[in-house]
């Protein structure tokens, strides 16, 4: 799956939601969320982030890494 980190908070730009071929970006409060179980690993919405939010899961920046978790526990709590 791909993963949405810091840059996102207070900038839901959704540049990315349009692009999501499966309708699996959500958004929540102060960010948006991709659901894993929906995300089909295109990568269409990598480019298109314009503060470049968006990472494949293995490649999330070591300071972001609890986004990874963030993102699994923003659909656990739904
Ligand atoms: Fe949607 Fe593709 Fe991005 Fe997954 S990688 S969130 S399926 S656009």
């Amino acid at each position: 799956t791909y993963i949405i980190a810091e840059p996102c908070v207070d900038l839901l730009d959704r540049a990315c939601v349009e692009e999501c071929p499966v309708d699996c970006i959500y958004e929540g409060d102060r960010m948006l969320y991709i659901q894993p179980d929906e995300c089909v690993d295109c990568g269409a919405c990598e480019p298109v982030c314009p503060v470049e939010a968006i990472f494949y899961e293995d490649d999330v920046p070591d300071e972001w890494e609890p986004y990874v978790k963030a993102n699994v526990d923003f659909f656990d709590d739904l």
